[in-house]
């Protein structure tokens, strides 16, 4: 069996957040994209959260940073 010689970073997929093709799996629950630091860990993605609780969330983050 050779399929651990391949790399799960030769994929890249769509980036949610900058929408460019920049997002790589480097782990097998989580993502990161390259060009802006997106990063999501599918794993603890929870199917109950409502998506007004995230964009609360993520406005606090972004207060953080500002
Ligand atoms: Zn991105």
């Amino acid at each position: 069996m050779n399929y651990k010689l391949t790399e799960h970073t030769s994929e890249l997929h769509n980036c949610p957040s900058c929408g460019k093709q920049a997002l790589v799996q480097y782990e097998t629950y989580q993502y990161r994209c390259l060009w802006c630091g997106f990063d999501r860990d599918v794993s603890r993605m929870s199917p109950a959260l409502p998506s007004w609780l995230a964009f609360v969330i993520s406005s606090i983050l972004l207060g953080l940073l500002l």
